[in-house]
C-alpha cells in the first residue's frame, strides 16, 4: 500500500498549479462580484489539455484517470478559484465516452479535447421531482425520424456557456415503465441548433454559478442525438455518478485546503490581547481539526478513484467521498471563517466567496442526506425510505 503521489502526478499537481497562478484571487473575486462567466481561465485550462485529461488519446486528450482528474480539480480550488466553472465538461464526457456510438465519440470527443466545443451542461433536475429522479416529467417523445421534447429544467448550470447539453428525459411514460429506474433516456443537445425551442432563464443564487431554468417547448432532436439504448438513460446516468462524486469530493478538498492554509496563516499573524490569535485553543483547534478531517476525507477519495480506474464497482467509497469531503470542507470553511472574526466578511481577504461556494458541495450534484440514506439502505441494508 503507497499512499505517496507518484512523481508524473505530483508534476500534474504542479502544472495545473501555473496554470491557476495566472488566475489570482483578484481574478476570481472580480468575475464573482460582476457575475461573469470565467472564460478566460476555462481557456486556459483547456489551452493546457487539463481539461481534457479523462479524454482518451485517441480522441485528443491526455488519456489518464479519475485519480489525476481529482488532482486537477483539487488543485484549482485549492489556489483560490472554482472548478465549478468547468468540471462537469469532465464528468458529462464520460458518458459519451462509455455509451455513446462510435461515430458519436469521433465527432465530439477530439472537438471538445480541442476546446472547439463545451460540453459543459448536464440537465437533469426538475422543479416538481427533486432529488427523485425516477420521477423525472421531461418528455422526449419519437415523432418521425427523431424526437420531440418538452418540459422543464431547473438549476441548470453553465447552459448559456456551452455548445452541447447532455440531457435526461422521458422516453416511456411513468405508468407503462417495468421499473422505476427505466423510460429514461440521455441525449447530447446541440443547444447551437436549439433555434429558441429552449428558453434559458438565468437563476440568480448565492455564488457565481451560472446556473438557469430551461424551458423545452416542440424540441427537435435528430435519433443520432440519443446516447446509448433508449430507455437506459438512468443506468448510464447513475454510471457516471460515481466519477461525478469523485470530482466532486476533489474540488471540496482543495476547497478545504484552502480555509486550512488561509485560516492559519491569518491566525498565526493577527495579534489581539498581546499574542497571534492561533495561539488561542479555540481557534487552532478548530483549524487542526479541520486538517485532519480533509487528509482523512483525501485517502477516501484516492480510494474510490484507484477503485474507479480499475473498472472496479465503487458506489460506497464515491459516495463516502464524496459526503465527508463536503463535510470537512465545509467544518474547514467555518473555522476559517471564524479565525478571521470580521475579515471574514470582507470581500477583499476571499474568504466569504469561497464560504459561499463550499456550501453548495454539501447539496450539489446530491444533498449529503441522499448520499447517507445510500449508506444506510444500499450498504449497510437498513429499511428503505424511498
Ligand atoms: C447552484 C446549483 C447548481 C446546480 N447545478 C445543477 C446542474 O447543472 N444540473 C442539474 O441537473 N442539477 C443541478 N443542481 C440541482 C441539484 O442537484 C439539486 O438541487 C439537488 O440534487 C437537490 O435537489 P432539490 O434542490 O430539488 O432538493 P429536494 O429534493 O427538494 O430536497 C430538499 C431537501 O430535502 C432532503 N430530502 C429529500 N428527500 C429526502 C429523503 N428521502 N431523505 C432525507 N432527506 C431528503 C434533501 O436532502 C434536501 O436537503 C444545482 C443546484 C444548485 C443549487
Amino acid at each position: 500500500m503507497d499512499f505517496r503521489l507518484t512523481e508524473e502526478q505530483e508534476a500534474i499537481r504542479e502544472a495545473v498549479g501555473e496554470v491557476c497562478a495566472r488566475f489570482p484571487d483578484e481574478y476570481w473575486r472580480a468575475v464573482d462580484a460582476r457575475g461573469d462567466y470565467p472564460g478566460e481561465f476555462v481557456t486556459a485550462l483547456t489551452e493546457s489539455g487539463w481539461l481534457a485529461v479523462l479524454i482518451p488519446e485517441e480522441y485528443g486528450g491526455a488519456g489518464l484517470g479519475l485519480v489525476e482528474a481529482g488532482i486537477v480539480l483539487e488543485e484549482i480550488n485549492r489556489s483560490g478559484g472554482n472548478g465549478g466553472a468547468c468540471h462537469a465538461q469532465m464528468y458529462t464526457m464520460g458518458t459519451v465516452l462509455r455509451h455513446g456510438s462510435d461515430e458519436q465519440k469521433r465527432r465530439y470527443l477530439p472537438e471538445i479535447a480541442e476546446g472547439r466545443l463545451r460540453l459543459q451542461a448536464f440537465a437533469v433536475t426538475e422543479p416538481t421531482t427533486g432529488s427523485d429522479t425516477t420521477q423525472l416529467a421531461t418528455r422526449a417523445e419519437r415523432r418521425g425520424d427523431g424526437y420531440v421534447v418538452n418540459g422543464q429544467k431547473v438549476f441548470i448550470s453553465r447552459a448559456e456557456h456551452s455548445d452541447l447539453m447532455l440531457l435526461l428525459a422521458r422516453t416511456t411514460p411513468l405508468e407503462q415503465v417495468e421499473s422505476r429506474s427505466h423510460g429514461l433516456s440521455v441525449f447530447l443537445v446541440d443547444l447551437r441548433e436549439a433555434d429558441g425551442a429552449i428558453e434559458i432563464r438565468p437563476l440568480e443564487v448565492m455564488m457565481n454559478h451560472h446556473t438557469c431554468e430551461l424551458f423545452m417547448n416542440d424540441l427537435e432532436l435528430p435519433a443520432d442525438s440519443l446516447i446509448g439504448e433508449e430507455g437506459l438513460g438512468l443506468r448510464y446516468i447513475l454510471d457516471g455518478m460515481n466519477a461525478e462524486r469523485i470530482l466532486i469530493a476533489s474540488e471540496a478538498i482543495g476547497d478545504g485546503r484552502w480555509f486550512v492554509e488561509r485560516g492559519s496563516r491569518y491566525a498565526s499573524e493577527r495579534e489581539v490581547f498581546g499574542r497571534p490569535i492561533g495561539a488561542n485553543q479555540g481557534v487552532q483547534f478548530p483549524l487542526a481539526q479541520a486538517y485532519a478531517q480533509v487528509e482523512a476525507a483525501s485517502l477516501v477519495r484516492f480510494q474510490a478513484a484507484t477503485m474507479f480506474d480499475a473498472g472496479e464497482p465503487c458506489g460506497p467509497q464515491a459516495n463516502m467521498a464524496k459526503l465527508l469531503a463536503s463535510q470537512a470542507s465545509w467544518n474547514a470553511a467555518n473555522a476559517c471563517m471564524t479565525a478571521h472574526g470580521g475579515y471574514g466578511f470582507a470581500c477583499e481577504y476571499d474568504v466569504e466567496r469561497k464560504f459561499r461556494e463550499a456550501k453548495l458541495l454539501e447539496i450539489a450534484p446530491v444533498s449529503n442526506n441522499l448520499v447517507l440514506a445510500y449508506i444506510g439502505q444500499r450498504v449497510l441494508k437498513m429499511p428503505r425510505s424511498y
